[in-house]
């Protein structure tokens, strides 16, 4: 196959955004029940019969992890450019256009001043909206601007990520964003502010191997994808079958990679809690996220290791 055919298979992506939810129902799909949209919302879009996590817009997300109005974005001017004159189906800055136009932002990356529990904090958001979350230049230097910030004005760090990995269309410009992230966040520890990382389904590839993986503590979503290389990948490069439910975030904190599995809906608290003690500051007890009593997950679902 030619690779200009291969792209033409995948051709362009849809451009729906998934930031409502204008159906009154949904199917949730790992337990098939029929849930009414308000009560997923009221849930975090965590779904009240089984406790699948679907995927949260960012700025829902934001809303989550920050006391009311707190919120100061800092990010938002920085905007790749097209270094390589990098076409497959289309060219590079055509597809950033498209991009902006459907999510109203120069790049992936969603971050800025905030208390949680009355805390300082500074939150980095990922948007799998963004051309898949993935890490070119302008999200690397908006990560490192916002951890910057962080460091001069003694924040903690909340990062949640999401991303399928280095964009392809800024080559090696993209993979440097690496090393300069994890600069700016050594910087930060010198500082002995606090790092916390929520990995949130899919973490994948530069992202996964670099910033994502280097948080003080780091707390993953149940039944998230986390990996660097893709499963198939790995199994025809070792030649072995691998082990069930490799790269979920239960299976990574079984073998120590992460430090806790955690419903989204007591991220908040414990994100205050970890906080209030690495920093060693009383929280205001921040606002729960009421919740219905939830059944335990059912087993065998979308995922084959959930519960
Ligand atoms: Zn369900």
């Amino acid at each position: 196959m030619t690779l200009a055919r291969f792209f033409q298979r995948r051709g362009p992506k849809r451009e729906q955004s998934n930031d409502d939810l204008p159906d009154l129902w949904s199917k949730c799909p790992n337990c098939g029940a029929q849930i009414y949209n308000k009560e997923l919302e009221q849930a975090l879009r965590v779904c009240p019969k089984c406790a699948f996590h679907h995927r949260l817009p960012v700025k829902k997300r934001i809303e989550a992890l920050t006391d009311a109005g707190s919120f100061e974005l800092t990010s938002g001017k920085v905007r790749s450019v097209d270094a390589l004159k990098f076409t497959d189906t289309e060219s590079y800055p055509s597809r950033l256009e498209r991009t902006k136009k459907k999510t109203g932002r120069e790049n992936a990356i969603m971050a800025g001043r905030a208390t949680l529990g009355g805390l300082r904090i500074q939150l980095i958001v990922m948007d799998f909206e963004y051309s898949g979350g993935s890490m070119g230049s302008a999200e690397g230097e908006e990560i490192t601007r916002a951890v910057e910030i962080a460091t001069r004005e003694k924040r903690a760090v909340v990062l949640v990520a999401t991303s399928g990995g280095a964009r392809m269309q800024e080559g090696a410009l993209s993979l440097m964003q690496m090393a300069k992230t994890t600069f700016a966040l050594e910087e930060l520890g010198m500082e002995k502010m606090p790092y916390i990382t929520v990995l949130t389904d899919p973490t994948t590839g530069g992202v996964a191997a670099s910033f994502a993986a280097i948080g003080d503590v780091i707390v993953g979503e149940p039944g998230a994808l986390v990996g660097f290389a893709g499963q198939r990948v790995i199994q025809q490069t070792i030649k072995q079958n691998l082990p069930e439910g490799f790269q979920r975030t239960e299976f990574l904190e079984e073998h120590g990679m992460i430090d806790m599995v955690l419903d989204r809906r007591e991220h908040r608290q414990m994100l205050a809690d970890l906080i209030s003690t690495m920093t060693n500051q009383p929280a205001v007890e921040v606002k729960a996220i009421e919740v219905e009593v939830t059944p335990p997950p059912a087993k065998g679902g979308l995922f084959g290791r959930r519960g």
